[in-house]
């Protein structure tokens, strides 16, 4: 029965019944002219979701790290230099990916639990006078310690020196459950997946570009086939796909994005905001700290949480498998055994959170943690129960 649990881990995220429906649908024909009508509205709406009115939305079938690869690879040519901070395992991928390109990549080492440091990048571009950097990288949510940065920080750092760099934001655990603001960001390539806070199977990566980064294809040469920007966006724009395209994860989409413009993207932050809030007071009743170093870094999609010196968070995760049939997500790179994750993105609701709370509770005190049963619960229940929404106009009636 442990299928009927939801899981906790950031990503893949829980599929909602409307969506797994939405996509149970028999095969439709990608080169049927009737397709152009499913695919232009869908693309539009997309740009609704990046916050872009002047940059255009790109998809491709893959999982998020191919939507990466498509930046990298359609607007920058080997050898040049990007600039870009280490603080987690996603950026740290990120970096090997530019590395494996034939890019010099010049790396702002953090600490994992920091946020991009704006300051440095400033620092960084500002030095760099001849503007030899032609890209500038940030991870928006690093998923490994659950910690948001300020992009708009960082954009600000760049237009301080007048440098003419691009600027690409991973947002693939960010978009879709947090704000995200493309246009007023300044933000060139906007790297995003199904599978976070579209709520649907992994298999397509989301791509916001600007009408400057589309400029650069023109004459980036990293390889690039399958991947490439100019035959997706030529096909688009005929109302079809340069190849097969995933049709029933694209139905899925269309449903999807259906559900968080219905609900309202400035609610699905809210809601989001809100759960993750009651997960960070249960951490902190049970005595355990964050990875991420301060409030304004605390992530709404994902909570990284130190396990108490002498205990392993890998065996933590391991016994609520086993033992409750939950997932929650492990440590990654320099968190491994140290940390493990709760993701609270997606189709989530208060009580779902609740139910991954008890869970991780019941396997802490089988491995003889020092917290007592459901005190993390009962933080979470009462802050709930005390901002459930429209609780204000219930008061008052
Ligand atoms: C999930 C994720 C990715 C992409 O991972 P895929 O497994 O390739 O979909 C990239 N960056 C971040 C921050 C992520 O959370």
């Amino acid at each position: 029965m442990s299928d009927q649990n939801p899981v906790f881990i950031p990503g893949p995220t829980n599929i909602p019944e409307r969506l797994r429906h939405a996509m149970n649908v028999p095969t439709f024909d990608h080169r049927a002219p009737d397709f152009v009508d499913f695919l232009a509205p869908l693309l539009d709406d997309l740009k609704k979701v990046f916050k872009t009115t002047t940059g255009q939305v790109v998809t491709f079938p893959s999982s998020g790290t191919g939507g990466w690869e498509a930046a990298i690879t359609n607007t920058l040519s080997p050898g040049d230099r990007v600039l870009v901070a280490r603080f987690g395992m996603f950026s740290h991928r990120w970096i090997d990916l530019c590395e494996r390109h034939g890019l010099e990549v010049d790396v702002i080492e953090c600490e994992w639990g920091e946020g991009a440091p704006a300051d440095l990048y400033g620092a960084k571009l500002a030095a760099d006078t001849d503007h030899a950097i032609k890209a500038v990288l940030v991870t928006h949510n690093e998923t490994a310690t659950g910690v948001v940065s300020d992009i708009g920080a960082i954009r600000r750092a760049m237009d301080a020196c007048g440098h003419p760099a691009m600027l690409y934001a991973d947002c693939v655990s960010s978009l879709a459950s947090m704000d995200f603001r493309m246009d007023e960001w300044g933000v060139d390539l906007a790297v995003s997946g199904s599978q976070k806070g579209f709520m649907l199977t992994t298999g397509m990566a989301i791509v916001g570009v600007s009408r400057k980064a589309l400029a650069a294809c023109e004459t980036a040469t990293c390889p690039r086939c399958y991947l490439d920007f100019r035959d997706m966006i030529g096909a688009n724009a005929k109302g079809g796909y340069p190849y097969t395209p995933p049709v029933q994860l694209m139905r899925g989409l269309r449903e999807s994005l259906d559900m968080l413009l219905g609900e309202g993207l400035e609610n699905v932050f809210a809601r989001h905001h809100r759960i993750a809030e009651g997960v960070r007071r249960a951490v902190s009743a049970w005595g355990m700290t964050l990875c991420a170093k301060s409030p304004n870094l605390y992530s709404d999609t994902v909570s990284a949480i130190y396990v108490p010196a002498g205990f392993n968070s890998d065996a933590l995760t391991e016994l609520a498998f086993e033992g409750y049939g939950v997932s929650f997500g492990v440590g990654l790179g320099e968190m491994a055994g140290k940390a493990f994750r709760i993701g609270h993105l997606g189709s989530l609701t208060d009580v779902m959170a609740l139910s991954g709370l008890a869970a991780i509770e019941m396997a802490m005190k089988d491995q003889g943690y020092p917290i007592t049963l459901g005190s993390g619960v009962a933080a979470a229940q009462e802050y709930y129960r005390t901002t459930r929404p429209g609780i204000e106009l219930r008061k008052a009636a």
